[in-house]
């Protein structure tokens, strides 16, 4: 069997070894004659796949024991409402970023909730750029700061992130766990699953300890972050398969080298795909802006209509998948998760290359 060169912006590519290991264990899960979507969540078998996501992933990503970390379910979707009714608090704003579409969603939420203040954007430039540090203007009362660290439809990524006297809360769905970062840095930090940590079902969040004290009691229980922190996110039926995935992709990711490895893998992948547009003399335009290009999806658009289409149909019929671009910016975006490997990368280029030699 082939694989497909996918470059599907989510869900997106899985490591092969992680599909082969849950593949081979699908059926009987360390002799327990059952599946893991058949235990028990009150299994022992099932609580140390639980335990073993957490653990693995608070040393993955160096998370401090001020923080906690969730797995819920909702997707990122619903932490664009649950952070604001959680942490806004009557007398408060919430101040947000716009850095692209999810951001925007972020604040929508907000805004049903209580104050919101638009602390920086780039929206007046299609969101080509991230804004920088220093254009960043609080409201007074700040609840909370929140960023979308890396913005999946325009192909934009967070460089720095802002040190200010104010909670940071970032949504960090599409790049968690694809660089180092220092965890200790940031309020809260949520992610859905489905690009770089496993399977869509299952959306982490880590959140520092002290937040679980300003959480107003009348939250519908689900809602309220400290029904998951005290019960170890087993106040329900938790996405038990989906958190097993995580715990395999996690598995792999210490194999790999940990996250600094993956970090310079996913540096080299970017570059060769990047330099593929650099070279072609603005054949391939890129949507970002340099110092803003992200190192997870590439986003870039072909001179017409008519020669999109041609790339994309050519790009299908070579195994390449997923490269078509979000309707807001058009063209052509390629998601380069961790999970993508390098020679998906160099083959996605050298297509670039020749397409651009037969068309410029
Ligand atoms: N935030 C970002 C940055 C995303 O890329 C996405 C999905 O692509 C979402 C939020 C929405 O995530 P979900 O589908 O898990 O609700």
């Amino acid at each position: 069997m082939k694989r497909a060169y996918n470059f599907n912006a989510g869900p997106s590519a899985l490591p092969l070894p992680v599909l082969k290991r849950a593949q081979e264990e699908l059926l009987n899960f360390q002799n327990t004659g059952m599946s893991v979507m058949e235990l028990s969540h009150r299994s022992k078998e099932y609580d140390a796949v639980h335990n073993s996501a957490k653990q693995r992933l608070k040393k993955l990503m160096n998370i401090p024991d001020t923080h906690d970390i969730l797995f819920l379910q909702g997707g990122a979707s619903l932490q664009f409402s649950m952070v604001p009714m959680n942490l806004l608090g009557k007398d408060k704003v919430a101040n947000y970023v716009l850095t692209g579409s999810w951001s925007e969603k972020a604040l929508k939420e907000a805004k049903k909730i209580g104050k919101t203040h638009i602390a920086a954007s780039s929206k007046e430039a299609n969101y080509t750029y991230i804004p920088r540090l220093e254009d960043i203007q609080l409201s007074e009362n700040a609840a909370y700061l929140h960023i979308t660290s890396n913005n999946t439809i325009f192909g934009t990524q967070w460089r720095e992130f802002p040190d200010l006297p104010v909670d940071l809360v970032a949504d960090m769905s599409s790049d968690i766990l694809s660089r180092e970062i220092n965890v200790g840095q940031f309020a809260l930090i949520y992610a859905g699953a489905q690009k770089n940590l496993g399977p869509s079902g299952v959306t982490v969040v880590i959140i520092r300890n002290d937040l679980l004290e300003r959480i107003p009691d009348n939250l519908p229980t689900m809602l309220d972050y400290r029904t998951h922190s005290s019960s170890n996110s087993l106040y329900n039926t938790p996405p038990t398969f989906a958190i097993y995935m995580l715990s395999l992709v996690l598995e792999w990711v210490e194999e790999q080298g940990g996250v600094k490895a993956i970090e310079a893998r996913n540096k080299e992948k970017a570059a060769v795909v990047y330099e593929a547009i650099d070279a072609s003399n603005g054949f391939y335009a890129p949507h970002a802006e340099k110092d803003s290009r992200s190192l997870m999806n590439v986003t870039f658009t072909l001179p017409n209509e008519e020669l999109t289409k041609q790339f994309l149909a050519e790009a299908k019929e070579k195994g390449f998948v997923g490269l078509a671009g979000h309707r807001s910016v058009g063209g052509c975006r390629a998601s380069i998760y961790n999970a993508v490997p390098l020679e998906a990368c160099e083959a996605l280029a050298g297509f670039m290359n020749d397409f651009y030699r037969r068309f410029s």
